[in-house]
């Protein structure tokens, strides 16, 4: 059993497992040989964004389990869970070559029971944003972070700052119920060009794809600004709002600079306040954001 960080990954053999029962059995193995598991929670369709979780989660384990699971309590009546994008194979090989010691794939028979009558649902962080656009959104990612966190039962866990309010729930829950763990949460990975990778810019076309960069332009306008001297949350957002009214069908659904914290807006912006987008190019919904006074563009994981 590898137990550093520093194993090649190549040289670690990657089990799969479809069952509760199976991941319960090898983490129970390496857990008894005193390893420290880490877990990359994804929906697949792995990109480099994924996989620096990955990495983290080597840097901070001996262990690494992912688990791919398209979660249909997340997705709406109208969205896009029949046509999410999936590529198991392609996963796989890409889990297995960056270090993944278990990938777990369960299917939805696997983890929903029909007579499932529980969920987990926030009392607050959820209001605003993607909570308020997404109605049900994050009781379905809560629900699956926590069962998948108790069938892994991990020491550690890393998730992305590209889905920002997801992250801060994720740690809210983690500390409100008292889940006996470490949340890590990794950098944006972007494409050179500047696009945060995202599953779903597969269904960007090709002109979207370049209407698209105007996101990470605005936040850039804003991170600008701010360096600049800018501390009002109005002009901070307007300066976004100019470069995204200026493309063409890009339908903004919220830029605000917000406390990393409450994820309400603040009345004066500091270090550390979040600048959160999201906006639908097409018909396809993005994310993006930026931490105020981070370099950018975002500096990697170790
Ligand atoms: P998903 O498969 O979209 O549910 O994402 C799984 C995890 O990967 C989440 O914690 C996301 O925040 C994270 N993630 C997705 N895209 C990126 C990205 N471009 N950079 C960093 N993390 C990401």
């Amino acid at each position: 059993m590898p137990t550093t960080a520093s194993d090649a990954p190549a040289a670690r053999a990657m089990r799969t497992a479809a069952t509760v029962a199976d991941v319960r059995r090898a983490v129970g193995e390496v857990r008894r040989g005193g390893a420290r598991v880490g877990f990359v929670p994804t929906m697949g369709f792995l990109h480099e964004g994924h996989l620096r979780l990955v990495d983290a989660a080597r840097h901070a384990s001996d262990y690494v389990v992912m688990s791919i699971f398209v979660n249909p309590l997340q997705f709406g009546p109208t969205e896009d869970l029949a046509r999410y994008p999936r590529d198991p194979e392609g996963d796989a090989a890409k889990a297995a070559s960056r270090g993944v010691d278990l990938l777990f794939t369960p299917s939805v028979e696997e983890m929903y029971a029909a007579n499932r009558a529980v969920s987990v649902t926030a009392t607050g962080l959820d209001r605003r944003w993607e909570g308020e656009i997404r109605p049900g959104h994050f009781a379905g990612v809560l629900t699956v972070v926590c069962k998948l966190f108790n069938v892994v039962q991990p020491d550690v866990a890393v998730f992305g700052q590209k889905d920002f309010q997801q992250a801060t729930l994720v740690r809210a829950m983690v500390r409100d119920l008292d889940v006996p763990l470490e949340i890590l949460v990794a950098p944006i990975v972007r494409e050179a060009d500047g696009l945060a990778m995202s599953s779903r810019n597969v269904y960007l076309s090709p002109d979207e794809r370049r209407r698209a960069l105007s996101l990470s332009r605005a936040l850039r306008a804003v991170t600008d600004a701010f360096d600049a001297g800018e501390r009002s949350p109005v002009a901070l957002v307007a300066a976004g709002r100019r470069v995204l009214d200026a493309e063409s069908d890009v339908r903004v659904d919220y830029l605000a600079v917000v406390s990393p914290t409450t994820l309400e807006p603040v009345a004066r912006a500091e270090a550390g306040a979040a600048a959160l987008l999201a906006a639908r190019v097409g018909a396809t919904r993005l994310l993006d954001n930026a931490v105020l006074g981070e370099a950018w563009p975002a500096p990697t994981v170790p």
